[in-house]
């Protein structure tokens, strides 16, 4: 991947994981580009297929596409960063933990394991400075 594709890629995300919304700025470690819909599934390097993910989103995603909801029990697609609003599909409570408001909120949440209590504990943290983004 090249320099200037990569640059835009982390300037588009506004600095923050496009799953969970964790700002990079709580982390040493920088967050990873990641392939919406997997090499392995013939996503391309391009704009269009290119998140930024922290390293918990991005290593439960892995090649997923889709996830089974946890109401439904119907497959559903995950969320895709380029495609949909996350605020159509995901709210923060005070609490830190990712709520879904639709069926493909909760089954993103549940394969990125987006509330493990240490992600939601750290959200919280992040609300309470006022800071998240
Ligand atoms: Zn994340």
């Amino acid at each position: 991947m090249d320099a200037s594709l990569r640059s835009f890629v982390v300037e588009r995300s506004g600095g923050h994981c496009e799953y969970c919304q964790i700002p990079q700025r709580f982390f040493t470690e920088l967050f990873q580009i990641e392939h919406i819909v997997a090499r392995q599934h013939r996503g391309m390097t391009i704009e269009s297929n290119l998140a930024i993910a922290c390293s918990r989103c991005n290593l439960h995603k892995g090649p997923n596409l889709a996830g089974i909801d946890p109401l439904s029990e119907g497959l559903v697609r995950l969320f895709n960063p380029r495609i949909d609003i996350w605020s159509e599909h995901f709210r923060q409570e005070l609490s830190g933990e990712i709520v879904g408001k639709s069926a493909i909120g909760p089954t993103t949440a549940y394969v990125l394991d987006m509330n493990e209590p240490r992600r939601v504990g750290l959200r919280a943290e992040i609300i309470v400075l006022g800071e998240h983004a």
